[in-house]
């Protein structure tokens, strides 16, 4: 058992909340620092299931990657689904903690995880948020190279392989091979030109609306919609080890388990 402060201080080692961006809500959402945590659920959505999940296996900590509580909250409704989901948790005594945008940019976080799965080296820097007062640069997203040109088909197949999905999409910009790719895991469609300017052959990232393709078309830029789901799902494992890890070093006694039953909420029929 540990003091569910010792899980944020690890949280915060992993994902340090000053990285956030303003408008996100990261940390401790529901419970209290002084509870007692025995096992922890890590998962990419508070979702009803993953509630379940959690009352089932006796987890009594969720660390999720999208905030559970975003805007302000002006009513909880018990018989609408937010509601019912604060009900439950709180009924059973379950913390839930968030790492999101702080999550993205870390080092070892969701975009570094992604450029592992798909087979990126030599990472830098994509979108660069601000630097550090060690003069190491902050970014959103990775730009990273494959360690061979290759057709970009060949390259979206190798991504949909190493991914939770069973398909990309693809958005083929003409005859470029790719080798240098940049990626933002979630929803990183507002980085197209941001991808074009920094000279990347592709861009992975996920929710990827028709004239934004038309737009990278535009710049000859390939792009890899893995999905939100798929591009983001690899860091629950990741994080799991981590805290694993980290709350090992801080000699606590609790499991911590990875989410493994969720599913992206698309289907291609
Ligand atoms: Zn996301």
């Amino acid at each position: 058992m540990v003091k569910c402060q010792v899980v944020m201080d690890a949280l915060e080692r992993i994902a340090p909340k000053r990285l956030a961006e303003d408008w996100d809500n990261p940390g401790l959402l529901v419970g209290a620092l002084n509870q007692d945590i025995h096992k922890i659920l890590v998962c990419l959505d508070v979702s009803d299931e993953v509630v379940e999940q959690a009352v089932a296996s006796g987890a009594d900590m969720i660390v999720a990657h999208h905030p559970l509580i975003f805007k302000g909250i002006r009513k909880v409704r018990t018989d609408l689904p937010l509601g019912r989901r604060l009900q439950q948790l709180l009924k059973h005594d379950i913390a839930v903690a968030a790492a999101h945008t702080n999550l993205d940019i870390a080092e070892g976080g969701v975009n570094d995880v992604l450029a592992q799965a798909i087979g990126l080296t030599k990472l830098s820097a994509f979108v660069i948020e601000h630097q550090e007062e060690d003069g190491s640069v902050v970014s959103m997203g990775r730009v990273g190279s494959l360690p061979a040109p290759m057709t970009v088909q060949d390259f979206a197949a190798q991504v949909r392989d190493a991914l939770p999905t069973e398909h990309v999409r693809l958005v083929d910009a003409g005859q470029r091979p790719v080798r240098k790719v940049a990626i933002c895991s979630g929803s990183g469609a507002e980085f197209i030109q941001r991808a074009a300017f920094v000279g990347a052959d592709v861009y992975v990232t996920g929710d990827v609306k028709y004239h934004e393709a038309q737009q990278a078309v535009e710049l000859g830029l390939h792009i890899i919609d893995a999905g939100h789901f798929g591009t983001e799902f690899p860091v629950v494992t990741a994080l799991c080890e981590r805290l694993t890890a980290e709350l090992e070093l801080a000699k606590g006694t609790v499991e911590v388990i990875a989410d493994q039953s969720s599913r992206d909420f698309f289907q291609v029929v």
